[in-house]
Order: C-alpha cells, then structure tokens, then sequence
C-alpha cells in the first residue's frame, strides 16, 4: 500500500515508502536513515523526510492563514 502526494516544493508525484537506503533529504539536506519514513520521486529519485513534508505543508498554510505575522 503507498500513499502518493504532490508537494508543492517538487514537479514530481511522490510516494510515500516505509525504510530504503540512506540518501540525503532534498528539504533539510540531512541524512534520511534506512528505517525512516521518507516520500520519493522515482522519475528523479528525489527524496525528502516524511516530516519534512508534513512541517513544509503546515507552513504554507500558515502563511497563507497569518501573512502579517511572518512581518
Ligand atoms: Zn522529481
Ligand atoms: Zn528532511
């Protein structure tokens, strides 16, 4: 079972994949380890941390809520 996304930070669907190889995250730049949940985009092999999808997900819509408070 894999659950797919469309980040707005890349042109690519990625999937979710539970553990792979250690790569670095394409967000955050540090390393995701092998048991870590991370979401890939196989045309490009982009990779970036679950968590780093969701934190880029909540901001965005925090600035979309509160502009001023990023002011
Ligand atoms: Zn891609
Ligand atoms: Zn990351």
């Amino acid at each position: 079972m894999s659950e797919k996304i469309r980040h707005f930070s890349h042109q690519h669907d990625l999937v979710l994949c539970r553990g792979g190889l250690e790569a670095p995250c394409g967000i955050c730049n540090r390393l995701i380890r092998t048991d870590q949940n991370r979401y890939f985009g196989f045309e490009c092999l982009y990779r970036i941390h679950e968590e780093c999808a969701e934190l880029k997900k909540k901001r965005t819509i925090l600035v979309v809520g509160n502009p001023k408070f990023f002011n």
